[in-house]
């Protein structure tokens, strides 16, 4: 996410207070065997699969017991109600014998769940979606999961590990001509019932009926659009795998531009159709920016498709990362480029960093929002936007007071600080990192960062162990230091930068 165009988030963050308790979350599950699986000599006894994947700031987010795959979703869109009925469903494997599953899921109501085309026992608890399945899975299975269920577009329940009384932004994004979404950090489960943890990505699919004279648009490539009567079904579908917190659905008056990136790489955006013209200069921008970034990182592009969504008026005031299709207020989309091209190439550097890569645990969110932030210097400083050391300058003295308010970047204070908490801490570790070992090795290491961890996810062990040993150096301490301490290292090249004035008293 980028809210370098939203300052008010920035300010809304700074008043939180500290999540001094997490409370564990404790659910009860039947344990019950199917006849078939008695245990047997060397054969695990079927058993409920956990019911978070134990992140240290969403304690309650996750499930364990197997991985997801893909999830293919349907919305019945209809003007005039904030109600949608919707399904989905899951194909997973089993990482254990299991007698039961949980999903995360804050939908208004579920309907059904079938495992295996069977009806499964069910109940919601807070938000976890238990589902009893009428036989236990053998470890190994891979298994179908189908959920009806109605989600209620006017509910934006704020995250059961936000301080008490914490709205950061909305998370259905309502127009008067439809919607788009906002799935960061830990909302996607508003949308659709599922193992909402950033390090179980899937692949997707989403056919959205609307009325006829509307356009619903999604990640993925548009496989068919079939009219019966006044009502549309666009099926969208792709084969890249991606996290739960950054899909994209959107349905509005869109037109669609289409372009040629490097190496035929298809690229489409859909921008809000008043507001077309005024944006297309900058969606003209982007195949020469997803060139840039193959140049600056010399990896291709990681993802089938790019392209961009502009959605009417507001978009919480942020860019979102939404994988294969950055989503931006269109009206941002109409700025000059000097304004708008390096939050554009945040959200680019995303698909490489955050998207493709993904965060372990969110803790680990640095990573995703330090690349993002980096890369979008390096294009600021290289079309001669900014001065390299003046904005390193500003950086490293706002981050005195934001270690303060969130914590270091990779032991934040609270799940709250997700959105931003990481990012400026994260650009200056790697602008430290890039003067010490110099631009060849730095590039070295962030390339084979990106290609040991692509279409998997990565912790900040992972790549400290990947800086040591591309340099062959023991970045440890240096690493460590920025990520994980209360005080702001010396910022290396620069031992005369200071903490601001104000601060300097204590
Ligand atoms: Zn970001």
């Amino acid at each position: 996410m980028s809210s370098s165009i939203n300052p008010r988030l920035t300010r809304r963050l700074t008043r939180l207070t500290r999540l001094t308790a997490a409370s564990a979350l404790t659910l009860a599950m039947s344990t019950a065997l199917s006849p078939a699986w008695a245990a047997g000599p060397g054969r695990e006894a079927p058993k409920p699969g956990a019911h978070t994947a134990g992140d240290p700031l969403f304690t309650y987010l996750g499930n364990g017991g197997y991985d997801v795959e893909s999830y293919d979703i349907r919305y019945d869109y209809r003007p005039g109600t904030l109600k949608m009925d919707s399904s989905v469903r899951i194909t997973a494997t089993a990482k254990q014998a299991l007698s039961g599953f949980s999903l995360d899921s804050a939908v208004e109501h579920v309907g059904s769940v079938s495992v295996q085309g069977e009806p499964a026992a069910f109940r919601v608890s807070g938000e976890k979606l238990l589902v009893t399945p009428r036989h236990a899975l053998r470890e190994g299975r891979r298994f179908r999961v189908e959920i009806s269920y109605r989600v209620d577009r006017g509910q934006n329940p704020p995250s059961p590990s936000y301080p008490p009384g914490t709205h950061i932004i909305d998370h259905w994004i309502n127009k008067p001509d439809g919607f788009a979404l906002m799935g960061q950090p830990d909302r996607a489960h508003m949308f659709f019932p599922c193992d909402d943890r950033p390090s179980d990505k899937a692949r997707f699919t989403f056919r959205i009926t609307t009325p006829k004279n509307l356009q619903a648009v999604a990640i993925g490539t548009l496989r068919s659009r079939v009219t019966t009567g006044d009502r549309t079904t666009s099926t969208y579908a792709g084969r890249d795998l991606v996290p739960t917190h950054v899909v994209q659905a959107a349905v509005g008056h869109f037109t669609m531009t289409t372009a040629r990136g490097p190496h035929g790489l298809p690229i489409r955006s859909y921008i809000a159709t008043d507001r077309y013209k005024a944006a297309k200069p900058r969606v003209d921008d982007i195949p020469g920016q997803v060139a840039w970034m193959e140049k600056r990182l010399g990896r291709r592009f990681p993802y089938t498709a790019y392209g961009v969504l502009g959605v009417p008026g507001d978009y919480d005031g942020v860019a979102l990362e939404s994988a294969t299709l950055s989503t931006f207020s269109v009206e941002g989309l109409t700025r000059p480029a000097p304004d708008i091209a390096p939050t554009m190439i945040h959200e680019l550097a995303h698909q490489y960093f955050g998207d493709a890569v993904s965060v372990r645990n969110w803790n680990d969110m640095w990573i995703s929002e330090g690349h993002a932030d980096y890369y979008q210097l390096l294009y600021s400083v290289d079309k001669g936007y900014h001065r390299l050391d003046d904005i390193l300058k500003q950086r490293y003295e706002f981050e005195f007071g934001k270690r303060v308010e969130s914590g270091p970047p990779a032991r934040l204070k609270t799940a709250a600080d997700v959105l931003t908490g990481g990012n400026n801490g994260g650009v200056l570790m790697l602008a430290g990192l890039r003067q010490q070992v110099g631009d060849a090795v730095f590039t070295r290491i962030e390339r084979a960062f990106f290609d040991r961890y692509r279409g998997t996810s990565a912790t900040t062990r992972d790549y400290i162990d990947m800086a040591n040993k591309i340099s062959g150096r023991d970045l440890t301490a240096y690493i460590e230091g920025w990520l994980y301490s209360d005080t702001v290292p010396p910022m290396p090249g620069h031992p005369d930068w200071t903490a601001p004035q104000a601060q300097k008293t204590s």
